[in-house]
């Protein structure tokens, strides 16, 4: 993608077409009609958000037990002190007060796809028509790991604040080492970011220590010119990048970790495990990826293939399009736009596109940038990269940097706000 076309992208998110209603007839169609959304990330708000947004006439409920949602977006920035877990702390005021969406700070704990009631952690028991669910990730079990002492950070919030806390604790000429699971996993480039800026935090803070990265993957799996020059070039001597290994234990009280290729004593530990769909998609027995860790679903309104009426978005969903918030976003789109006419007796969009987008800071001024468009093959019946569209940066650089905050306003604000 050149630079005007990357510009006119970032300038589109959350532009006038998105935000256009819908016809008076379907919002007449669907008056009453029940959605309930579990989940208020980056998929279940915007999902809420736009059912109401383009019709108005829904009874539209967002289940989330917080508040306040830590995005993950930019977390990075805030272990190495750039950014305030505040900066990136969003709240569901805007969805209630501005587009009438009901909030009900509870977990969910059950779904019952035949009666299609939800179970809150009250008990209390909701009825719906259409029911989404965007639950985000949880993580395979690891031997010995207590994310107390080994924080994952992997979601924002306290796991966040704990890993800040260990590093600006640890001891110059000390060891930093991360796990990166095997792909897929939230945001493909996140794993170098993190270990990218966590080495130039060190550089100036804590002089002669390491940053030891242990990747499950056979290579870095994405934007592996611009990483592989990061770590050998820009922050050679600090940083040791190891690929195919595997994690089997940790020791969370010495901070080890028990690899195929030996143990990893570190001051610092960060294991990133196995990702798997959030676990409401386990128990409530959607995960019917052939892997088992995630929902299948289809392209056209993110409808599981196991229950009818339940639409899957976000991480948990198993299209094979990437885990990430950018993304996560545009699927929920294409999904409240499927439930709405599906509510009014229609058919789903028969041509959808999504479009994906990562910014990757890698120390206190430069960035990179990854992006990728998919439409819709109808003879596969899956999301496809649509050819010669999205692309990476050549490199970082500083007007990266600055992109970086105007494209992540845009996608919390048309979220969010
Ligand atoms: C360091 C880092 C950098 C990243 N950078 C980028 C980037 O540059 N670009 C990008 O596009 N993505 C990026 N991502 C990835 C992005 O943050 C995730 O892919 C995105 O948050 C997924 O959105 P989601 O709505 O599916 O899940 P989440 O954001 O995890 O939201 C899930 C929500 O569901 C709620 N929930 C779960 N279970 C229940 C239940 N039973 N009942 C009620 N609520 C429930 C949770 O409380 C949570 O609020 C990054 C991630 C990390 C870690």
């Amino acid at each position: 993608m050149n630079i005007s076309s990357r510009r006119n992208f970032l300038k589109s998110l959350g532009g006038a077409t998105a935000l256009a209603s819908f016809p008076t007839i379907l919002n007449a169609a669907t008056k009453g009609s029940r959605v309930i959304v579990i989940g208020g990330g980056f998929a279940g708000a915007t999902a809420a958000k736009y059912l109401k947004h383009w019709s108005p006439d829904l009874n539209v409920t967002l289940i989330e037990p917080n508040a306040q949602y830590h995005s993950p977006i930019l977390s990075n920035l805030v272990i190495n002190g750039q950014k305030s877990l505040n900066d990136i702390t969003f709240n569901y005021n805007a969805l209630k007060n501005k587009y009438g969406v009901n909030i009900v700070t509870e977990w969910v704990q059950g779904i019952d796809g035949a009666g299609k009631t939800v179970e809150l952690s009250s008990n209390v028991k909701l009825e719906y028509d259409r029911l989404i669910i965007a639950p985000g990730i949880s993580f395979l079990p690891v031997p010995g790991l207590d994310f107390n002492k080994v924080p994952h950070a992997w979601q924002s919030g306290d796991q966040l604040l704990l890993l800040k806390k260990q590093l600006d604790a640890m001891p110059a000429g000390g060891t930093f080492v991360m796990t990166i699971p095997p792909a897929p996993y939230r945001c493909p480039p996140g794993p170098y970011e993190r270990a990218a800026l966590v080495a130039d935090y060190l550089k100036t803070n804590k002089p002669g220590s390491k940053v030891i990265i242990l990747d499950a993957n056979p290579k870095i799996i994405v934007e592996e010119e611009t990483f592989s020059h990061e770590f050998n070039v820009t922050y050679a001597g600090i940083v040791e990048y190891y690929k195919n290994i595997k994690l089997e234990a940790v020791d969370s009280d010495k901070r080890i970790a028990i690899t195929n290729a030996g143990d990893f004593k570190a001051d610092v530990l960060n294991v990133i495990p196995v990702h798997s769909a959030g676990k409401i998609i386990t128990t409530s027995d959607l995960a019917n990826h052939p892997s088992g860790r995630w929902a299948n679903v289809s392209p056209l309104s993110y409808e599981s293939t196991k229950t009818p009426f339940i639409h899957v978005i976000g991480d948990s969903q198993g299209t094979g399009q990437p885990k990430a918030g950018h993304i996560a976003n545009a699927e929920a789109k294409v999904c409240a736009d499927a439930v709405i006419r599906l509510l009014a007796g229609d058919q789903p969009y028969a041509a959808p596109m999504t479009n994906s987008a990562c910014y990757s800071p890698l120390s206190t001024n430069t960035a990179s940038w990854l992006t990728g468009v998919f439409g819709y093959d109808a003879s596969t019946d899956s999301m496809k990269v649509v050819p010669g569209s999205g692309g990476a940066s050549n490199g970082v650089s500083k007007e990266n940097y600055k992109d970086m905050f105007t494209w992540a306003n845009s996608l919390f604000a048309d979220t969010f706000a």
